[in-house]
């Protein structure tokens, strides 16, 4: 496992996402939709960073179907909170392909919220497939398979307080 950000690093980035986003809603009121499972370390620290009245909520979202391979998207909003006329940011572990972030976004906006902005730890270079792109980024990576800060493997190392490479040579897919 090779460390890719550094746990000093990882908070760094968590204070410019809370910054930008108090930055942009001011005094709020702000909804915030975590996409579970990736987003639970994020979304505990950064909305202890936030002081406008806030809700929180959860989506989930899978994708994963093998280990690292990709299946059809599930989502199961039965946890959401009601976003009409609220303005929200979704948050996410990453940002990959875009398609998961791409399809809440369309599913939320159908609920009429006043808005609807997204916010990730991490957004691979290079690999999108969609035309949204997320509004808060922490940090741009290479196309490497990420661990740790709430992003899995097996659904192991999430609880890692950095964010580490796995080697394709550690993958089995
Ligand atoms: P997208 O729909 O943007 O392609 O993928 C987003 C989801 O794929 C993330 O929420 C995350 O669950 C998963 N994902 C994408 N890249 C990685 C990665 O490098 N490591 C891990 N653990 N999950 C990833
Ligand atoms: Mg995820």
């Amino acid at each position: 496992m090779r460390t890719l950000i550094s746990e000093s690093e990882v908070r760094e980035g968590v204070q410019r996402l809370a910054s930008e986003i108090t930055a942009t809603y001011g005094d709020g009121p702000l909804t915030i939709v975590g996409v579970l499972t990736g987003s639970v370390v994020l979304l505990a620290d950064m909305i202890r960073l936030l002081t406008m009245p806030l809700r929180v909520g959860v989506v989930q979202a899978s994708s994963y179907r093998g280990a690292t391979s990709r299946g059809p998207l599930v989502i199961n909003s039965d946890l959401m909170p009601d976003i009409a006329q609220h303005d929200v940011v979704i948050v996410d572990d990453i940002f990959d392909t875009g398609n998961t972030l791409a399809e809440l976004i369309e599913l939320m906006q159908k609920l009429g919220p006043t808005s609807v902005r997204t916010a990730v730890l991490l957004r691979k270079t290079g690999q999108q497939e969609v035309a949204i792109k997320p509004d808060f980024v922490a940090f741009e990576i290479p196309n490497e398979f990420v661990v740790g800060y709430g992003l899995d493997y097996r659904d192991e190392y999430r609880n890692l307080p950095y964010v580490g490479a796995l080697d394709p040579e550690d993958l089995r897919s």
